[in-house]
């Protein structure tokens, strides 16, 4: 740096914390979507009523206003569902040409891309994510997931050469509602490539863009029975985990529920792969790029307000640049625009349920009650619905529940170290291992900090960038198994030797 740059970082660190500048409101028109009152479940192409008689509201989380009601599967609601699946596992869809199987695939990807604004406005009312996250990254990965697999569909004897690959048959997929449509694209696009019929269950606070999935499914013509959306809350996941005929089960949600699931599979045969929780450690080298590495930051664990399970929620400064960093990200944080999901200029949306609010809520208490320093940006919060102002918080001792425990919340806790050893010392102490960022200017500090962390996706000098060739997943109580990439067909077939 020279010595005139060095003088004006010094006054922009210095400089009073502005606030957001005022933008004129740019909603995203809403009547792109037609919600329907009510919704039955998709079984064997069509929608049914629930057997259960049972429904329950599903709500928009940043007015508070019912939106639909939605149906909850009972027992015999997903027994049917799974019946379906094995018939048309058995009546066609496994033994059709794998180039036609490709076929419907791509044109599932394209009905996506026609379809996005649709999709992302939608998600956007029935999750509360920012509308500029769902139309940039979770509706055009969705699609671009469909895609990829669709490549695969033809060319499995590539994918593990020597062996012949056959589907493994029914699957039962359980999904949460941070990323709803893209989690649906990451279970059923492998599945389907690979021969496989599936039955999904969306997470009960956000099952409206499946809803809406099952009409891309009758435009594409997808068989009836391949695939099946059984909504409900957690009973209706426990019904899809214990049912005798599934063959595999692929869940992402909390680690507590993933041990649940594990126990009850034990013994049975059936496959399982566990996308479970994360604590990642974003570390921070002296030599990096400072303001990008805010950047990363602030990406890292205020994007999709912090319901992110590879969230950078613990960030790891090297000392000599902890002021630096801390005032540059306070900066950066009093811009961020919190508020009416459907705005294209907001940041961060409403929390996801008031009882993901209460969570975020009490874990943000004791960090306070154990003694680190609270910091949060001036910022006017609208009068109803979820929400939480982004936070940070310095001061903070390893052990505190803060450095400890997923908050799924825009919080971020502060650590320091001085050494590379003590940042993997620091960083591979948690029970997590999900992902991990790692900011400095020498690749070889990157090659040998990635080969030291325990995370199973490990971002250099960028953060949360995800790609369908990319395989994704966990180390130890963040789960087994990957998705994404070639190693996200391999739990959905079965290898014989060629
Ligand atoms: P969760 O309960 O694990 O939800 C994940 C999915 O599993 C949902 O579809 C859920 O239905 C379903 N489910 C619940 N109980 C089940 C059971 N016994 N058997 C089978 N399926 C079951 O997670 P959550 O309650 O939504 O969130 C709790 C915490 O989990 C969050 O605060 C966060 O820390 C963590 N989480 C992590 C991820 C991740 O991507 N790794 C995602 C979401 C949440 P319901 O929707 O009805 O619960
Ligand atoms: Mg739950």
């Amino acid at each position: 740096m020279t010595k005139d740059k060095r003088e004006l970082a010094r006054r922009q660190d210095k400089a009073p914390i502005a606030t957001a500048w005022d933008y004129a409101p740019a909603p995203e028109a809403r009547d792109i979507v037609k919600i329907q009152e009510r919704y039955g479940l998709f079984i064997g192409g069509k929608f049914v009523e629930p057997a259960s008689g049972e429904r329950y509201t599903t709500i928009d989380p940043a007015r508070e206003e019912p939106l639909a009601e939605v149906a909850q599967a009972g027992k015999a609601d997903v027994d049917r569902a799974v019946r379906a699946a094995r018939d048309a596992f058995a009546n066609g869809w496994s033994a059709l040409r794998p180039s036609e199987r490709a076929k419907y695939l791509f044109r599932i990807a394209r009905l996506l891309q026609e379809r996005s604004r649709e999709f992302a406005v939608l998600e956007s009312i029935n999750g509360g994510k920012p509308i500029r996250e769902s139309r940039d990254v979770d509706v055009p990965l969705a699609a671009a997931h469909f895609f990829y697999y669709a490549g695969w569909a033809d060319k499995l004897e590539y994918a593990f050469p020597n062996r012949k690959p056959r589907p493994v048959g029914v699957a039962g997929q359980i999904i949460p509602w941070n990323f709803p449509l893209l989690m649906l694209a990451w279970k059923i696009a492998p599945a389907l490539a690979a021969g496989n019929t599936v039955v999904l269950k969306p997470a009960e606070t956000t099952p409206l863009s499946a809803l809406l999935f099952c009409d891309v499914l009758r435009q594409a013509e997808l068989p009836p029975g391949v695939v099946n959306i059984v909504t409900g809350d957690g009973r209706a996941g426990a019904e899809l985990v214990s049912h005798p005929d599934v063959n595999k089960i692929a869940f992402t949600g909390s680690t507590e529920v993933g041990k649940a699931i594990q126990k009850t599979l034990a013994g049975t045969g059936k496959r399982l792969t566990l996308e479970l929780g994360g604590k990642a450690a974003n570390i921070i080298f002296d030599d990096a790029p400072l303001d990008q590495a805010v950047e990363g930051i602030v990406n890292g664990i205020y994007f999709n307000q912090g319901h992110v399970c590879c969230a950078g929620s613990r960030l790891l400064v090297e000392e000599s640049i902890y002021e630096t960093v801390i005032a540059k990200l306070k900066r950066r944080m009093a811009t961020l625009r919190v508020g009416d999901p459907l705005d294209k200029n907001t940041d961060v949306g409403a929390i996801n349920s008031k009882q993901q609010l209460d969570k975020i809520s009490a874990l943000v208490q004791s960090g306070v009650d154990e003694g680190a320093e609270i910091y949060q940006p001036p910022c006017k919060l609208p009068e109803r619905g979820y929400w939480f102002v982004p936070t940070v918080f310095t001061n903070v001792a390893q052990s505190y529940r803060i450095a400890q425990e997923e908050i799924f919340g825009p919080v971020l806790s502060v650590l320091t170290f001085r050494t590379p050893d003590e940042a993997i010392e620091k960083a591979n102490n948690t029970p997590y291992g999900l992902s991990a960022g790692v900011w400095t200017e020498k690749g070889s500090r990157i090659l040998a900090m990635a080969q030291r962390l325990r995370a199973g996706v490990v971002w250099a000098n960028t953060y949360n960038r995800f790609d369908p060739a990319a395989p994704f997943g966990g180390y130890k109580e963040s789960g087994f198994g990957r998705e994404g990439g070639r190693h996200g067909l391999e739990p959905y077939v079965v290898l014989d030797d060629a």
